[in-house]
């Protein structure tokens, strides 16, 4: 392994992983549920790990018991500023932990260690920006009285372990509501880690509840439980449409989606001779192995560039694929055997109907139980094939060429999702016709060849088509998190 970069020294793969993290967490105490169990498979090499709890429908029915019992109490007369604090003192724990952190998305879903810790360092800043909004949700700007929704539900998915589940709850928390988290099958461990630092952090018990489990067995039971006030969801379009219907079939609850994505990148002609370009055009599209919702899996050039863009790539191309306890590795596996399938079954329909460049290969040394795979260009797929139209979420861009704007904009805005879009060109108005021809939910305009974009914390927005439905982000993200209450008085 090379240890130039300087990160601690690493548990061997096989030590066993706590034993503590492999139960649900509820009213402030682990709880063990279950005559069953799911088994982790590490994702570096193809072995089991271990077993957690597959906790089901009486666990969740225990969580929302408890998140419904803590609403009234202790958490609700903490009020505002107590909720700051507790979000503050929970960020630093979470720093405190980064390592353990990191550790379990490594071993659970094959996340690159730097690249674990560099994302969930950012931990803080995110809970202290939902932190330093509360005052501004209990303002009355309109009249209206803005009341937490009550017993939030919140299923997320394994591609960023912790941030996912961060980027999902930490509003839920701020606007006052209580929790019953239902992560990832892949990816438990560092939720139950999260639950148990919030708890030593000082939240009340009850306010923050895990089940672990399967999506069709915990997560359909907590989406279609009545107890549960709202539904926000991180993960695929299909698992969405399932808990649609499941909140409206046993109850009537909101629900927020955050679903999936093939956004596009685009490179304007003034941009694409352009050789400083491509290092972030490569990023967009292969970071976390493709495995990224809102991943640039779909690259649009000038007709003409398509050469620019594959020698630009090559040359991009330099993010080690290996080990993820490795400091150095950029690219890790695939986080599972049904991803790595996934993505084989794409890789067979590139190869078959279109044309694959590699750009670099999986090192012969990493074990082949692995489910590694290298980053590939597919050069003439059709706009309404599969390649083009549906998210792969593994190392695979399409490359295509466009005649003029408006051909840019009708390649990009067709297909089934709207998560996000880049815009590589110093060309301001050509960039403002994109933006406003795209229903997407946000837009990188990058105007300089080294610019890259940075995190948008405080703006919101939302996902459109079929990558979902509720504003995220900034004050309207937590207001929506939020019921608004008239209350007149008529004396
Ligand atoms: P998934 O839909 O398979 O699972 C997501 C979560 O839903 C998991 O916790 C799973 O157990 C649960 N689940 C599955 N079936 C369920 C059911 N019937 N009822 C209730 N819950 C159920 O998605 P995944 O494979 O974990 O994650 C990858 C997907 O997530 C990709 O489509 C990706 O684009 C998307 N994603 C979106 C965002 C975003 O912000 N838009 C962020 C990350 C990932």
């Amino acid at each position: 392994m090379n240890s130039s970069v300087a990160v601690p020294d690493l548990p061997a793969w096989d030590s066993p992983l706590p034993e503590a993290l492999e139960h649900g967490w509820i009213d402030g105490e682990t709880r063990r549920f279950g005559r069953d169990s799911i088994v982790s498979v590490n994702p570096a090499t193809g072995e089991d790990i271990g077993r957690f709890d597959e906790g089901g429908a009486m666990a969740i029915d225990a969580a929302v018991i408890a998140a419904r019992s803590a609403l009234p109490g202790e958490w609700a007369r903490i009020g505002a500023a107590g909720r700051s604090g507790l979000l503050l003192a929970w960020a630093a724990r979470i720093a405190d932990e980064i390592d353990q952190l990191a550790w379990l998305e490594t071993i659970e879903v094959g996340r690159p260690v730097t690249d674990a810790r560099t994302l969930i360092a950012q931990a803080p800043l995110l809970i202290g920006h939902y932190a330093s909004m509360i005052p501004a949700l209990e303002e009355r700007a309109d009249g209206a009285v803005r009341r937490p929704r009550g017993v939030v539900g919140a299923i997320t998915p394994w591609n960023f372990p912790t941030a996912n589940v961060l980027i999902r709850i930490a509003p839920i928390l701020a606007a006052g509501n209580t929790l019953v988290l239902k992560p990832s099958e892949l990816s438990p461990r560092s939720a139950v880690l999260l639950a148990k630092l919030a708890g030593e952090a000082g939240f009340p018990p009850g306010v923050f509840n895990v089940v672990l489990g399967a999506g069709h067995t915990a997560g359909a039971a907590l989406a279609a439980h009545p107890g549960v006030d709202m539904i926000a969801f991180t993960g695929s379009t299909p698992t969405g449409q399932a808990i649609i219907q499941a909140s409206a079939s046993a109850s009537l609850k909101p629900v927020m989606l955050e679903c999936g994505g093939k956004s596009p990148q685009l490179v304007l002609p003034d941009m694409i001779g352009e050789r400083a370009i491509w290092p972030g055009v490569f990023h967009a599209a292969f970071w976390n192995t493709g495995q990224w919702c809102a991943a640039r899996s779909r690259l649009l050039v000038p007709r003409g560039g398509l050469e620019a863009a594959i020698d630009g790539l090559r040359a991009a191309a330099d993010w080690p694929v290996g080990d993820p306890r490795d400091p150095a590795t950029r690219l890790g596996p695939l986080a599972s055997r049904k991803q790595y399938d996934t993505v084989q079954r794409f890789r067979e329909i590139a190869h078959r109907t279109a044309e694959v460049v590699p750009l670099s290969a999986v090192p012969g040394d990493l074990p082949p139980e692995g489910f590694y795979a290298g980053p590939e260009l597919v050069l003439g797929a059709a706009q309404d094939g599969a390649l083009v139209q549906q998210e792969i979420f593994g190392p695979l861009l399409t490359v295509q060429e466009y005649d003029d704007l408006d051909d840019a904009i009708a390649m990009a805005d067709d297909g089934p999702y709207g998560l996000g879009a880049t815009v590589w060109g110093a060309d301001r108005e050509a960039a403002e016709r994109i933006a406003a021809g795209l229903r997407v939910g946000s837009i990188d305009v990058i105007a300089t060849p080294t610019a890259r974009p940075g995190l948008a914390l405080g703006i919101p927005f939302e996902p459109r088509k079929q990558s979902g439905f509720g504003v995220e982000g900034g004050l309207a993200g937590l207001a929506a998190l939020t019921a608004p209450q008239a209350i007149t008085h008529a004396a």
